[in-house]
């Protein structure tokens, strides 16, 4: 009979939940992964992965359409939208194929189904809809001292602006659209809202975000949120901030959408196709917190720096447990709590140093407070700013519109936060990530060398433009 008893069980098996097992089986504990519809989560088959290669298709379709800016000629570009879906779908595929390696490299269980956690150290797994992957356990009674929570997230789905499948999407079939929609309208412009605008305006739809906040992208720096938008319009997107979608009206195959233009007059506005980008909400639901009294507040589980539920050994990480909602926090956060079960003393989550990306075309990069965020926490703060247009990397690429801007407290030269826009800036935030956590003063920062020409070069001036010693601009 198969093993039912483990020390650790993880209910999902997204980023959060695969790295989590991956540790845990490092540490020496013997490991169960519960999933229920797609290995790797979110991330790997609807999330950050295959939007990353949709949108790699976006900007060599771009380069292509460009090509006599850099003296070569190319004719007739056109794409096929099935072909550009399938590279998409086979780039989700070979990552959640490699997520399952890993399981089988680290010697880690997979159950297949649907857990329920019936008390702490017990939980039932029901039988799932989708096929089990070879080798997994199925439905039953499992136990493990400690169960760790990653169930993820999912879209939220606003009164009247829910997805259908069909013609209002969410992520999902924005992802894998049977038609390319000749016009769109993206309804929110956080992270994903913005980067499905940003891949149907490259290839040609016509694209309307409606923003009920006054900025777009709003949890970035005010000024760089400006500077992007800029662009988008540039491009021929249309922005509506400080409005909100009041109906939708669905005709045969288009949409009629009424937006309230927030100036007190409405607008409507005919669409092919509608996504519904409004955010996420955890998956707290079926899996019997409320039985147990596991905390939950405003839909995620209350978790400490640990990422221990309020019930002695059951923890909970990544998007079930709250914000930023991004892989690579789900992912910190499940090492920090195994690295905690194990009774190794790792650093609490300080979310100040989470980064946060945005690979719409330009990108977007940040770290840390951001310039309003600081003053509103009093700090006296120095300023500096470098835009990529004196930048000879940028120029060369043919991507010279972009900013860098770091904020820092005057007090003690302390980098509280950095913000980026252009070209690549997803690649460069790291830098700053690693700085920040090494609290790392102006004065290591120009002292540190950047190699020429690279892109990475801005990181410095920035600092120096804080300190009046900018050079290049
Ligand atoms: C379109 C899009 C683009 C994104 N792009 C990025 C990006 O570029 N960078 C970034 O950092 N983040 C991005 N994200 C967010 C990222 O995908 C999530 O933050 C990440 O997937 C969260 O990981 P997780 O492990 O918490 O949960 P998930 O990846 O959501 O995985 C949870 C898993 O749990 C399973 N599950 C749920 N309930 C049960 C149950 N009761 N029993 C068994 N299994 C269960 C689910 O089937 C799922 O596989 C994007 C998200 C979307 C939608």
């Amino acid at each position: 009979m198969a093993d039912t008893a483990f020390d650790i069980i993880i209910i999902g098996s997204g980023p959060g939940g695969y790295v989590t097992a991956i540790r845990a089986a490092q540490l020496g504990f013997k490991v169960a992964v519960v999933e229920r519809s797609f290995i790797g989560g979110i991330c790997t088959n609807w999330g950050c992965i295959p939007t990353k290669a949709l949108l790699r298709s976006a900007d060599v379709y771009h380069l292509m359409t460009h090509a006599k800016e850099f003296g070569l000629s190319a004719e007739n570009i056109s794409y096929d939208p099935k072909a550009v879906v399938t590279r998409s779908r086979g780039v989700a595929k070979r990552l959640a194929d490699g997520v399952g390696f890993l399981f089988k490299k680290n010697k880690i269980q997979v159950i297949w189904g649907e857990a329920n956690i019936d008390a702490p150290g017990k939980i039932t797994v029901k039988a799932s809809k989708v096929e089990a992957p070879k080798g997994a356990l199925g439905p039953g009674a499992y136990q493990a001292k400690h169960i760790i929570i990653a169930t993820g997230a999912r879209p939220r789905a606003l009164p009247g602006l829910e997805g259908d499948g069909k013609l209002v999407w969410t992520y999902f079939e924005a992802m894998n659209p049977d038609k390319m929609p000749k016009s769109l309208l993206v309804i929110g412009s956080g992270a994903i809202g913005i980067e499905f605008a940003s891949f149907y305006r490259t290839l040609g739809a016509d694209v309307t975000v409606v923003e009920v906040l006054p900025q777009i992208l709003p949890v970035e720096d005010a000024e760089i949120a400006a500077f992007a938008r800029k662009q988008f319009e540039k491009q021929g997107m249309k922005i509506m901030s400080g409005a909100k979608v009041a109906k939708l009206d669905k005709k045969k195959d288009s949409v009629v959408a009424t937006i309230d233009d927030g100036k007190g007059g409405t607008q409507t506005l005919e669409v092919d196709r509608v996504i519904s980008a409004v955010g996420v909400v955890g998956n707290v639901e079926g899996l019997g917190l409320e039985k147990l009294g596991v905390k939950i507040e405003r839909g995620t589980i209350v978790i400490d720096g640990y990422c221990k539920t309020n019930v002695p050994g059951i923890y909970a990480i990544g998007d079930v447990a709250g914000p930023p909602m991004l892989a690579h926090k789900a992912e910190h956060e499940g090492i920090i709590c195994v690295e905690a079960i194990k009774g190794n003393k790792p650093h609490p989550m300080d979310k100040r140093m989470i980064p946060g990306c945005t690979y719409c075309s330009p990108q977007v990069a940040s770290v840390g407070l951001t310039e309003a965020k600081a003053k509103e926490l009093k700090y006296d703060i120095r300023v500096g700013r470098c835009p990529f247009l004196g930048n000879g990397k940028a120029i060369a690429l043919g991507e010279d519109q972009g900013l860098v801007k770091v904020v820092f407290d005057k007090k003690t030269g302390q980098l509280l936060g950095a913000h980026m826009v252009g070209t690549e800036v997803t690649e460069l935030i790291q830098g700053y990530v690693i700085a920040m956590n090494l609290e790392t003063t102006e004065e290591e920062l120009i002292h540190t060398i950047f190699p020429h020409p690279t892109l990475s070069e801005m990181m410095k001036e920035a600092v120096l433009d804080a300190y009046g010693r900018v050079l290049n601009i």
